[in-house]
């Protein structure tokens, strides 16, 4: 499906606001003719493809807006597919919208959110899941989102799909192909054959399925959770792991009444840092509530720092907090070291495993090892297996465990031995839905593979 002839979008596509530079795109069949009647002077004999070309963009009365670059893109070698047009011109977003104005006062129309990625799926630029993928890397905050990204952009989930799609054609033929000769007798064997290579896709979906949860991981961040007595420092540990000071430092215990979330980035992984009040006898309602959601982040935790005073003694509250987070992914976190140390561990915290990071989050020591502590906790890299596939979008994890789901009743409906067309219908809507993540239609897919196998003149 194209544009139709006269369909012409036109879009900022850098961020609004001051800038060195500006973009403005234009796609839809005759951007050029569009584009001619603002820029002047329009090289002779022609625009040369991808070459820029400077020159002036003027209005209707002759008025120079701006001095712009202009680059021609030529369909289908463009983004869309289409003729495409870039403008850059200076920075400003008066300029910029000035130029957006002429361009649709000259026949083009503001492009909707996503149409020039809409446009390129349906020009067949990119697949679904591609087209999703620009999104993503468009909204990346670390390195490992945008390498994610990057990866589905150039394709990564529809290689995964394709085999998975491919058997799936395979067994629906095979299995249509002896429904419409329902006088030969399926052998048994392939039977098994049959049941084998099913399972064999059940298993593939299951490791998709379980990528998600990675994939959540990754787009949300482990949460790291800071807890601890009042006045152990844990605001100034966040502020200092944070480097600004958006929780409150102070010495009156109990301020911090709820828990603050940043996301900082550590090794290119995301992380949700997150501050909490303290764990003791609440004193008002609101402070009460706090400490509800302090044992909440805690119990979601996936890495508890647990900040303690060195300057004091290890006591009751301690001992309380550490009863609840001792199961979890625990750093002590030995802050005040630039004081006199009193604290004294228990013999079950001394023998413990947990890392003992000493630090002082008022003088800045222990930073780096602090960093390291987490690392070695939050690093996925390890427990990730190699060949681990990150799914990141929710639209591919429902419509992977959909497909899963009718291709396990078509498989149970052919266990039974039911009539073939039953697992057939099952089967059929487990190719839907793949096929509904990378925007395929399925029916001429198997339509196809049908035919390929028959022999020439039947
Ligand atoms: P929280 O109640 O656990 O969040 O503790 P805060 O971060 O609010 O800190 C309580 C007090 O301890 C403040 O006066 C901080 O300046 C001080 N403090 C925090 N970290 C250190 C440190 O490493 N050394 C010293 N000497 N004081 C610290």
């Amino acid at each position: 499906m194209r544009a139709s002839e006269d369909d012409h979008i036109v879009a900022l596509a850098t961020a609004p606001g001051r800038a060195a530079i500006a973009l403005v795109r234009v796609s839809g069949p005759r951007s050029k003719s569009i584009v001619r009647k603002v820029f002047r002077p329009w090289p002779e004999p022609e625009l040369a493809a991808r070459s820029p070309v400077l020159g002036r963009i003027e209005s209707e009365s002759g008025e120079v807006l701006d001095q712009v670059l202009l680059t021609w893109f030529p369909g289908p070698a463009s983004y869309t597919g289409e003729e495409v047009i870039e403008v850059s011109c200076h920075g400003s977003l008066f300029i910029a919208g000035q130029i957006v104005e002429l361009l649709i006062r000259s026949g083009a129309r503001l492009a909707e959110p996503g149409e020039f990625t809409r446009r390129a799926f349906l020009n067949g630029k990119l697949d679904l899941t591609q087209a999703e993928a620009v999104r993503d890397l468009i909204e990346s905050q670390t390195l490992f989102q945008a390498r994610l990204a990057t990866e589905q952009l150039g394709g990564s989930l529809s290689r995964q799909l394709e085999p998975i799609r491919t058997e799936l054609i395979n067994v629906l033929s095979h299995m249509e192909t002896a429904l419409e000769f329902v006088e030969d007798e399926v052998e048994p064997e392939q039977n098994k054959l049959l049941q084998q290579r099913l399972d064999r896709l059940q298993a593939k979906l299951s490791g998709l399925e379980k990528g998600f949860e990675l994939g959540q991981l990754v787009k949300s961040g482990m949460a790291v959770v800071i807890t601890g007595a009042p006045n152990a420092g844990k605001s100034s540990v966040f502020n200092w792991l944070l480097r600004n000071d958006r929780a409150l430092v102070t010495s009156i215990p109990g301020t911090t009444r709820d828990a603050v979330t940043e996301m900082i980035s550590i090794q290119g992984w995301p992380v949700r840092l997150i501050d909490t009040a303290g764990i003791r006898a609440a004193r008002d309602r609101v402070e009460e509530l706090g400490i509800g959601k302090t044992l909440e982040y805690l119990a979601s935790a996936d890495v508890v720092l647990f900040v303690l005073d060195g300057n004091r003694s290890f006591g009751a509250e301690e001992q309380e907090i550490w009863d609840l987070v001792q199961d979890k992914g625990t750093i002590l976190v030995m802050n005040k070291s630039d004081l006199p140390q009193r604290i004294l561990l228990p013999p079950e915290l001394k023998s413990s495993e947990c890392q003992k990071i000493s630090t002082s989050a008022l003088k800045g020591n222990g930073l780096k090892d602090l960093l390291d502590a987490v690392w070695r906790e939050v690093n996925l890299t390890d427990a990730v297996e190699k060949d681990t596939f990150f799914l990141t979008n929710i639209r591919h994890y429902e419509a992977i465990v959909k497909g899963r789901e009718w291709l396990t009743k078509g498989m149970e409906a052919y266990r039974q031995g039911w009539s073939e067309e039953f697992p057939i219908h099952d089967f059929r809507k487990a190719l839907d839905a793949f096929g509904a993540i990378t925007g395929d239609t399925t029916v001429e897919d198997i339509l196809d593979q049908i035919f390929s196998t028959f022999c020439i003149g039947k």
